[in-house]
């Protein structure tokens, strides 16, 4: 039986970094600005769990909850040669709502 050898030869890591058990759709909003917020949600990837006001632009920052893992990102919503979406993650704790 080769289990063994098998076994460690698949814990070698690959050249695409760190080992990520199951890579989420949203890992990609934090490096792009151009995920739409009402787009994604209908699509069904996050959904809005709420708002938190911000005074530099005139919407008020949307708290998303990734309906594939449950991460929770803040988003500013702002525009300036277009609309862009800036999406950090949200360390809050989990409400209910
Ligand atoms: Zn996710």
């Amino acid at each position: 039986m080769a289990t063994r050898a098998q076994a460690a030869q698949g814990g070698a890591r690959t050249s695409l970094g760190p080992v990520v058990a199951r890579r989420c759709l949203c890992t990609a909003y934090r490096s792009h600005q151009f995920y739409d917020v009402e787009k994604e949600e209908a699509r069904r990837h996050i959904r809005v769990v709420g708002t938190v006001p911000n005074d530099r632009q005139w919407v008020p920052d949307r708290v998303c909850e990734c309906l594939g893992c449950g991460k929770r990102f803040q988003v500013e919503q702002g525009e300036y040669h277009h609309p862009w979406w800036k999406w950090t993650e949200s360390k809050a704790p989990k409400t209910i709502v």
